[in-house]
């Protein structure tokens, strides 16, 4: 044994391995405070000058309104003791979101939502119809496009839609986590399957390196759907787990002598036995990111990764991809 130190300031591989050893948090809930409200931020931040202005800006709204509707969240059925010891014994996550009996609420929340939306956007603004339209959908709809995207079906999802409805079902996981927490206590654990959100089983949008305390240098995976974050070790493939042929590109050149500061903010994280990326958000680099707005920030990135061979696996419920339909429409405005 060497006596073997870590030292906080420096985060070679060596000085966070060292500290994965140490105390780390594995799982780090959303703060119903602030997720909504700092994405959103962001998003306002990233779209200046940027070719997909109009929607980061669309997307934006949506945040702010999720942030106000969180705050007044009604109260809706939260796991049972009985559902609590299950999930605890399995290790399987307690809302897994495919599964979970939605409470009608959550249709309710949406459409306050949008009617928050409309109240912000101009009366001339090309969203305002698609908005109108979601909010206008019979229940059967609704339930039957949150179905499908929660099971990650894109056959039948009208890819127009389905941010909207998918902020609605953000709004409803993300309170119940919080609720959750706030009448149970510490029930959430980490899962089996560790490339799965360990509360909702969703899958996530980024993975991102965190500042401060015990969490420094440390890597965790952004779940899409109710904004939990679960500890990954680094240079690790998030969708097969592979620890040898991980490779990282970025829309600068990567000089791996030059010190984290200096990296780019996000970067892709590639694998070569599976052929997935995921997208890394370094906060060392920029403080202020957020791993949904970032993502879709960087579409440019995912173009790259893509033609270089490599398939995307992370999902942002605000910009479905694997559509060049979607992006088009993205561009151009729509929501
Ligand atoms: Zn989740
Ligand atoms: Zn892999």
């Amino acid at each position: 044994m060497t006596d073997t130190k870590p030292t906080r300031q420096i985060n070679t591989p060596e000085a966070i391995q060292l500290r994965s050893g140490l105390d780390i948090p594995q799982l780090l809930l959303p703060d119903p405070a602030r997720v909504f409200a700092d994405r959103a931020l962001r998003l306002r931040q990233q779209a200046a000058g940027h070719a997909m202005r109009d929607y980061l800006m669309l997307m934006a709204v949506v945040c702010e309104a999720q942030h106000q509707r969180l705050r007044h969240y009604p109260a809706v059925p939260l796991p049972t003791p009985a559902q609590i010891g299950t999930a605890t014994a399995e290790g399987t996550p307690l809302l897994a979101c495919e599964h979970w009996p939605r409470a009608p609420e959550w249709r309710t929340e949406l459409r306050a939502l949008l009617a928050l939306v409309l109240d912000q956007l101009p009366a001339d603004s090309p969203a305002r119809a698609g908005v109108q339209g979601v909010a206008a959908l019979p229940d059967e709809a609704l339930e039957q496009q949150a179905s499908r995207l929660l099971a990650g079906i894109t056959l039948g999802l009208d890819l127009a839609a389905a941010p909207l409805i998918a902020a609605g079902l953000q709004l409803y996981f993300t309170h119940l986590v919080a609720a959750t927490r706030a009448a149970s206590g510490e029930v959430f654990t980490m899962a089996e399957n560790a490339t799965r959100c360990p509360c909702c089983a969703s899958p996530a949008t980024a993975s991102i390196t965190r500042l401060g305390g015990a969490q420094e240098g440390q890597r965790y995976l952004y779940c899409a759907l109710c904004s939990s974050q679960w500890h990954m070790n680094r240079v690790q493939c998030t969708h097969c787990l592979a620890t040898q042929g991980i490779h990282y590109q970025s829309l600068q050149p990567i000089d791996q002598d030059q010190p984290a500061a200096t990296k780019p903010a996000v970067e892709a994280e590639t694998c070569d036995a599976c052929h997935h990326y995921l997208k890394v958000v370094h906060l060392e680099s920029d403080v202020h990111g957020e791993p949904v707005a970032d993502d879709l920030a960087t579409v440019t990135l995912d173009l790259l990764v893509s033609d270089a061979g490599f398939e995307r696996h992370g999902v942002n419920l605000l910009l479905l991809f694997g559509d060049a339909d979607a992006a088009l429409e993205a561009e151009a405005g729509a929501p």
